[in-house]
């Protein structure tokens, strides 16, 4: 509480300076003393320790000018931090009443208030403040305003506000917000039509072109999907082991086999330890498994990693039968050791999971959660 009077001592100071001078120009002497009066009243309930008395009488004087504004502000954060949300909403509204704010300052209480509201789980009362923000152009409103949308998984208010302000979103978060909201709804709605809406947006975006992929690979329209899966594969290619069996599998079904080997050793120097893997394969479909063992080995001088160590355990029991129960041994050991690690790891906060969210769990971001890597990841 000692903070508390610390942070009202100068506004205190400040008000009575401010009424002082106005007194002798507009003779408020009587207003003035009132208010001091009424200042020391609340300062004593909290040196009495008496809080919400002392607290009460403060925030009552909040007809004060707008040279206060800043501390009022301060007090209303740190009410908000001890989670006296009644408390901050209630200077925020009080502020908002002033009628000298400028327009800056005004905005200023406008998002505090709807981030009280927030907060407080008052979402319809945070939305109607930021909607007026967001219509004069204010990117901080809009960032909050669709983090509710996104809490609340109000897919369609996200979109009808990107739809009538395209040119605010600029920043990549939002960017990739408003696709994952165009997935969500279709998804939803099951009218997969509503991603293609999106898919050209100016940042790479992964979820729809997978979303589309996987749409048409469960229809077996394995055609459309090796189309959309390639492009997100050449697009953003640390995602592949999200959808490389599929693909793999969509070749096959169309006897393309060929051609995925072919797009695989395309992408095998670019590509993550699974590519390197499915080239290793197609090597020894082809009755090269030492040139695979030589491959794996040499990469995994330049790279190691646990799940091509086991995979060579594999190539080498093939090739070793007499010692191949006890290579199989190990192996067993390593890919009980893979199992125990996580797949998935948010780039943003490090959240680590085994499912591929979209939106990350812990830090909310937008893609951000990508297959792992490094020596136990892919
Ligand atoms: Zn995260």
């Amino acid at each position: 509480m000692i903070e508390l009077l610390f942070l009202l001592l100068p506004v205190a100071a400040a008000y009575g300076w401010i009424m002082g001078r106005n007194s002798a120009r507009n003779q408020a002497d009587q207003q003035s003393r009132e208010i001091t009066s009424q200042y020391n009243k609340g300062l004593k309930y909290l040196l009495d320790r008496e809080e919400d008395q002392g607290l009460e009488y403060l925030i009552n004087l909040l007809e004060v000018s707008a040279d206060s504004v800043e501390h009022y502000l301060t007090l209303a954060a740190m009410f908000r931090r001890r989670g006296e949300l009644d408390r901050a909403i209630k200077i925020h509204e009080l502020l908002l009443k002033q009628p000298a704010l400028d327009n800056p300052t005004k905005e200023l209480i406008q998002i505090a208030l709807a981030e009280d509201y927030v907060m407080a789980g008052m979402f319809d009362c945070a939305e109607e403040q930021l909607l007026v923000l967001v219509k004069q152009k204010n990117l901080q409103a809009l960032e909050i305003l669709f983090n509710i949308y996104q809490q609340t998984s109000d897919w369609k208010k996200g979109i009808s506000i990107f739809e009538q302000f395209p040119t605010l979103f600029t920043k990549q978060q939002l960017k990739l917000g408003v696709a994952n909201f165009y997935c969500e709804l279709a998804i939803e709605k099951q009218q997969l039509k509503l991603i293609k809406k999106i898919i050209n947006i100016d940042t790479n975006v992964v979820r729809p072109l997978y979303e589309l992929g996987k749409a048409s690979f469960i229809k077996q329209d394995y055609l459309k999907a090796i189309s959309y899966w390639r492009d997100l594969l050449v697009q953003s290619p640390q995602y592949t082991p999200v959808f490389i069996d599929d693909l793999e599998i969509c070749y096959h079904k169309l006897n393309l086999a060929s051609d995925f080997n072919k797009l695989i050793e395309k992408e095998v120097a670019r590509g993550g330890i699974l590519i390197k893997l499915k080239y290793c394969k197609y090597l020894v479909s082809v009755d090269q498994t030492d040139k695979a063992i030589s491959f794996l080995t040499a990469s995994l001088e330049k790279q190691p990693n646990i799940r091509g160590f086991s995979s060579l355990l594999d190539l080498l029991a093939i090739k070793n039968v007499d010692v191949g129960p006890l290579i199989d041994e190990i192996n067993s050991l390593v890919k009980s050791y893979i199992a125990t690690k996580s797949e998935f790891q948010c780039k943003h906060c490090g959240f680590t999971s085994h499912t591929l969210y979209w939106s990350c769990p812990s830090c909310k971001h937008w893609e951000s959660i990508i297959p792992s890597r490094g020596l136990d990841g892919f």
